[in-house]
């Protein structure tokens, strides 16, 4: 069923009888060409473009929940290219790029509002390193402007300027960065890709990956065995968990990362925000909530729920950036498990197993990558080769040395 105007009308009319299910509920067949794991947004959107751009038979996401129970449906909608490294920056772009035309891609609304993001910075050095990466983004075509004081001020005038120990300089804007509705990813890549003849299969867990003389042959379910010609992990916070079932351990650790909306207010925020002075970012949802965010717990852990040091921690930052926050009622926080890379940088690679691949490595900045993760992800699985944009997403660069750090950082998730 498409989706438009007319049949919004039509189904108003007819009192909304019409509407069918977005997408078939599939029982798992015996064997597919190519089977993905993990029905998150990158995995669904790997099979989406699998199956718009590529002829590789049969395919099926299996997926050990329901959609949209990842961090697909748990983080706080940020969209951007303002990175810095040219290992980044053009998969990054390409991902905005196709935000820009997603709705029309896949025919669903995404709610793809592209509202501006601010990085706040707080010192000569500060403006100094985002003067940089403002002029790393236009050198790859990327828009960027970096903001005086007095001209943020004019655009966002209720920031606390003068806070004595983190007064605030200006910003780098990226007008073209904003939010998406996060489980609309899902339920839109889902629905399209189902249109094309995947199979989404649902309340299906992989518990082994089954390998004959270092070929990976199908996946272990709990709706029992699935063979396959290629496998596909796409499964963020869970990938060394099923990595572990290939034999295979990763330079990856899960963190939980908190996500809190406060009571709804009149429209007030209608950019994002990013703090420079701590790990705090806010924006506005539709609905009046403010949603906000920080840090990583700073523990591993496969719990989907958090800790209130860290909200202690994240309320501090928003209070000293934003003072009128400590009026605001704080009604929903929730956990998601991140799949932290040591550099910091994803990893969209063939593993030593033969036919199984990998994607992964997302860290907080998963959810803006999704589409481009899904095409490249899709064009490693069918082409055999990388995607260009995502060439330095090798898996042996932590071996080699050629990491994508950048924040120059190290090997610390925290500090990402
Ligand atoms: C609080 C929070 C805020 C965030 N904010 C942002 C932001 O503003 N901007 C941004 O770009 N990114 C953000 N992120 C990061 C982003 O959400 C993730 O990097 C991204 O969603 C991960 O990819 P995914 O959507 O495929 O993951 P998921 O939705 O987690 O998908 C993985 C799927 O694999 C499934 N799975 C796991 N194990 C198995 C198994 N054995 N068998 C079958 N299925 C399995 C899981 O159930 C899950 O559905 C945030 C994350 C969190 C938690």
């Amino acid at each position: 069923m498409r989706y438009s105007a007319l049949s919004v009308l039509k189904q108003a009319l007819t009192g909304h009888k019409g509407w069918q299910p977005a997408w078939r509920d599939a029982v798992p067949a015996p064997h597919y060409d190519v089977v993905i794991i993990g029905g998150g947004g990158h995995g669904l959107a790997t099979a989406f473009y699998l199956a718009r751009d590529y002829d590789v038979g049969r395919i099926a996401v299996v997926e050990r929940s329901w959609l949209g129970n990842g961090s697909i449906g748990r983080n706080t909608t940020i969209i951007r290219s303002n990175y810095l490294l040219p290992g980044n920056l053009p998969f990054y772009e390409l991902s905005l790029k196709l935000w820009e035309g997603l709705e029309r891609d896949i025919n669903y609304n995404a709610m793809v509002s592209q509202r501006g993001v601010y990085n706040l910075f707080h010192s000569d050095m500060q403006r100094d390193a985002y003067a940089r990466r403002g002029n790393a983004m236009r050198l790859h075509g990327i828009d960027a402007v970096l903001l005086d004081r007095a001209a943020l001020r004019k655009t966002i005038p209720y920031l606390d300027y003068e806070n004595a120990r983190f007064p605030i300089q200006g910003a780098l804007l990226q007008a073209r960065g904003g939010t998406v509705r996060h489980d609309a990813v899902a339920w839109g890549y889902a629905r399209a890709a189902a249109k094309l003849g995947v199979d989404i299969i649902q309340n299906c867990e992989v518990t082994g990956i089954r390998q004959m003389g270092g070929v990976a042959v199908g996946v272990e379910t709990s709706r029992g065995y699935i063979g396959a010609g290629k496998i596909g992990m796409a499964v963020a916070g869970a990938t060394s968990q099923v990595a572990a079932m290939a034999g295979l351990r990763l330079p990856i650790e899960s963190h939980a990362l908190q996500a809190f909306v406060s009571e709804a207010v009149k429209p007030l925020v209608d950019h994002v925000i990013t703090f420079g002075a701590g790990h705090f970012y806010i924006s506005q949802s539709d609905k009046g909530g403010l949603v906000f965010g920080g840090d990583i717990d700073g523990y591993n852990s496969y719990a989907a729920r958090g800790n209130l040091p860290t909200i202690e921690d994240v309320c501090e930052g928003g209070m000293a950036m934003m003072p009128m926050l400590g009026r605001a009622r704080l009604v929903r926080h929730w956990g998601g498990v991140m799949d932290m890379s040591m550099d910091g940088s994803p990893i969209i690679d063939k593993t030593p197993v033969t036919n199984l691949y990998l994607n992964a490595g997302w860290c907080y900045g998963g959810f803006k990558a999704t589409p481009a993760s899904g095409v490249c992800f899709a064009h490693l699985i069918a082409r055999e080769a990388p995607h260009e944009v995502a060439v330095g997403y090798r898996l042996d660069r932590f071996a080699e040395g050629w990491v994508i750090d950048e924040k120059g950082s190290g090997a610390q998730p925290n500090l990402h």
